[in-house]
């Protein structure tokens, strides 16, 4: 089962730095709307504005990470998190026939909102290579 218990919760440092300009921030404090799939105390999952399968979740900490160049020397369990929610969520959509997680990263990765996420993509088969 999915924990949902985990509202958007309204901290005084949201209000400053990262959460003032960035999207994701924005949409993990609650000030933007966004479609919940998943949330835990790191995590956030919401479903993708214009999705690219029929199952299309990006999975962000709550934290602001610009990218995964950006991730410290201290985020390898929040990483390793942030994979195992992808996993949590894909078992719970039922994608059993399998499914592609992506992180963009960076200009040349594609990467156009910069706060780490994990994109979700399952319920039709992918094509590899990507373009
Ligand atoms: P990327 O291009 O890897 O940085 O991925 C950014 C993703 O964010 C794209 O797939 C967009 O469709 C998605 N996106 C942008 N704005 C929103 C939003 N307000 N709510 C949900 N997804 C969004
Ligand atoms: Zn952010």
């Amino acid at each position: 089962m999915i924990p949902v218990e985990f509202r958007p919760t309204l901290r005084r440092d949201m209000y400053t730095g990262h959460a003032m300009s960035c999207l994701f921030c924005k949409i993990v404090e609650g000030s933007i709307p966004s479609t919940a799939v998943f949330q835990d105390e790191l995590s956030y999952a919401f479903a993708d504005i214009s999705p690219k399968a029929p199952v299309h979740v990006l999975i962000v900490p709550r934290e602001h990470i610009g990218s995964l160049r950006e991730a410290g020397k201290d985020k390898p369990a929040l990483l390793g998190h942030l994979l195992w929610a992808a996993a949590e969520i894909a078992r719970e959509k039922k994608l059993d026939n399998g499914y592609r997680i992506v992180v963009n990263t960076g200009e040349d990765g594609g990467q156009t909102v910069e706060h780490l996420h994990l994109h979700l993509l399952g319920g039709r088969m992918l094509t590899w290579p990507p373009g």
